[in-house]
């Protein structure tokens, strides 16, 4: 590492080395030389430009999409005594900043990419030394990325103008198509490249068919104390869930999605991001600003998108590197809507959005490690077991049910493939009712051809098939063949059922947590509840909880022992060292 570098992450961060990638990012930058890292959230993107920025001379611009995300960052480096401002039309000081810019006194500027490209500005770059010019979210600039924000390509006569300052593109998320194209964009050469591996290691990966989503999530909540997001499929999903959370459990929950005013919707972001147990119930349109790292858990009421929008959301889990969980709670429903939209598209997107379908079938149905599906899907090889995800942690049984999902494709077929679930069931089990009669359903071939326990197979199979794309669903629930019935029918294909394992119920002694209770921990963080508070800023600003309970572990007792814990440099020992070790020395 050059010796600046570690002087300066020691004093400022109060961290002692570096993670992961950061100093192969680093040691480029610092030669000065174009790069594009792609690290999964968490993985701690800030310091690869905060650090260069500080160590060269100049200044370090950040192009940056959003003007929450430039505000959190701001504060978060003001925090460790870093020179910082954002120049956005929310920011009522912009003279003072470009006082503070022009005559140097500034390590880092944030700045969104429509200003960043005007001719006005460039100019004003013109006038003073740039450390580096760092583009956050690059993916952004893209077509491939997910999140294309067309002011991103007008960067490049930027960058150009420029050329002797490197230039660092940093992003979480961007397949291999959407890395190429963000080199060619912004310049950058291919041996720039740095891509850290996607493992998020402490989170918790867990997959359950729904069955009463508000209970489910509601005893998720009450298992996993902290702030958590709950991602719901509609806006009036949120409120509803918000709702009931908050009777279920009487934590703090809110409701966000885009139908909101503008102020509401700004007042709950703010109020989860300084809390340290609201549950945020929302649409996806939630999440890219927040860079809230003690998110404890993100749940899923319904299928996300894609493999590649499912990681994106469970990672805003557990940034702080801390035991987090992810758990999606899915439906065949959800699969038929899903289905039915695609097959609604443009013929050439088609194919594309089935195989993504198809990829979320194959990660909710598996009875294998969810994080090897995941990092396969990125392209990694990871290990068979990652002994972190409910399949890992309690295998589950899996049963052949390939004979009762023929006879039940069957039903479907001899009955004119439009009636559901329930019908096709009590054809199958043999039932004599009215509407089995009206149809005269008694008489086919198929009634009563399923044996009890077939018959107990008879929803899981359903929900597979759908997800499988062997039954299609119409508005009224009608089934129908999709092209995955034809290879079951034939005995091409076997249809093999995972049966989750029983609920385990909760233990009331405490155990199975992820940290014992610990009163001194308890009031180290009540301290910085109260310093956040005077400050008006949120809590992991002040200190991470890792950090507040290495204090609690080790228990320093002067400024000195302070200093060697992980998160404490310089500035923050001056400013809280002594207030947080009133606590350590039981003096308050
Ligand atoms: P990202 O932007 O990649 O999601 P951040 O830059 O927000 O990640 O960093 C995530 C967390 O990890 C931050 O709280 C940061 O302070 C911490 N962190 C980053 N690098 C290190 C390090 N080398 N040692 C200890 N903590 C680190
Ligand atoms: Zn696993």
């Amino acid at each position: 590492m050059h010796p600046d570098i570690a002087e300066i992450l020691h004093r400022t961060f109060g961290y002692s080395s570096l993670r992961g990638s950061q100093p192969a990012v680093i040691d480029r930058i610092m030669a000065g030389r174009d790069t594009l890292a792609v690290m999964p959230t968490g993985a701690g993107k800030s310091l690869c430009y905060q650090l260069p920025a500080l160590a060269r001379q100049g200044t370090g611009l950040v192009i940056s999409p959003l003007i929450a995300l430039m505000h959190d960052q701001v504060r978060s480096a003001e925090a460790v005594g870093i020179r910082a401002a954002a120049l956005t039309s929310a920011d009522e000081n912009r003279d003072e900043t470009l006082r503070r810019f022009r005559s140097g006194e500034l390590d880092l500027l944030y700045a969104a990419p429509e200003r960043a490209s005007g001719e006005g500005f460039r100019r004003l770059l013109t006038e003073v030394r740039l450390s580096l010019i760092a583009i956050d979210e690059a993916h952004c600039v893209s077509e491939w990325g997910h999140d294309f924000r067309p002011d991103y390509r007008l960067l490049r006569p930027l960058l150009d103008s420029f050329p002797d300052v490197p230039r660092l593109a940093l992003t979480a998320t961007a397949d291999n198509a959407t890395r190429r194209d963000i080199l060619t964009q912004l310049g950058i050469p291919e041996d720039g490249l740095i891509v850290a591996g996607f493992d998020r290691p402490n989170i918790r990966y867990s997959i359950s068919p729904r069955d009463g989503v508000p209970r489910q999530i509601a005893d998720l909540v009450t298992a996993t104390p902290g702030p958590g997001i709950v991602y719901a499929p509609t806006r009036d999903a949120t409120e509803r869930l918000a709702l009931s959370i908050g009777q279920a459990t009487g934590r703090p929950a809110r409701a966000y999605h885009a139908g909101l005013d503008a102020p509401i919707r700004a007042r709950n972001q703010a109020a989860f991001v300084a809390s340290e147990d609201m549950v945020m119930v929302a649409t996806v349109a939630f999440g890219m600003g927040i860079d809230k790292p003690d998110v404890r858990f993100v749940a899923h009421a319904g299928l996300p998108k894609s493999i590649e929008s499912y990681y994106q959301e469970t990672g805003r889990a557990g940034r702080d590197g801390e035991p987090s969980v992810a758990h999606l709670f899915w439906g065949a429903e959800d699969f038929s809507r899903a289905r039915k939209r695609v097959e609604e598209l443009e013929e050439s997107r088609r194919a594309g959005e089935r195989q993504r379908l198809n990829a979320m079938a194959g990660l909710v149905e598996s009875a294998g490690c969810r994080r090897a599906i995941l990092l396969r899907h990125f392209g990694e090889t990871p290990p068979e077991r990652c002994g972190n995800c409910d399949n890992c942690l309690a295998p589950p049984k899996t049963v052949d049910a390939t004979e009762i999902a023929r006879k039940f494709l069957s039903a479907a077929f001899r009955t004119e493939m439009r009636f559901g679930v329930t019908h096709l069931a009590d054809v199958l089990a043999g039932k004599d009712n009215d509407k089995i009669r009206g149809f005269g359903h008694h008489k086919l071939s198929v009634f009563g051809i399923a044996d009890e326990e077939e018959m107990r197979l008879v929803k899981p199979v359903a929900r597979a098939l759908l997800a499988r794309d062997a039954l299609r669903a119409d508005d009224y629930g009608g089934l129908s063949f999709g092209p995955g019935a034809k290879p079951i029918l034939k005995g091409e294909e076997t249809v093999a059922l995972v049966l989750p394992p029983k609920r385990e119920r909760r233990r009331k002694d405490g155990t199975g947590k992820d940290y014992p209770d610990d009163p001194l921990f308890d009031a180290l963080r009540a301290r910085r509840r109260e310093i956040a508070n005077e400050l008006g800023v949120p809590p992991y600003v002040i200190f991470h909880d890792a950090t507040l309970r290495e204090m609690a572990a080790t228990r320093p007792y002067d400024l000195r022992g302070l200093a060697e814990i992980s998160g404490v440099g310089t500035r923050k020992l001056k400013e809280y060292g002594q207030a947080f070790l009133d606590v350590l020395n039981g003096r308050d």
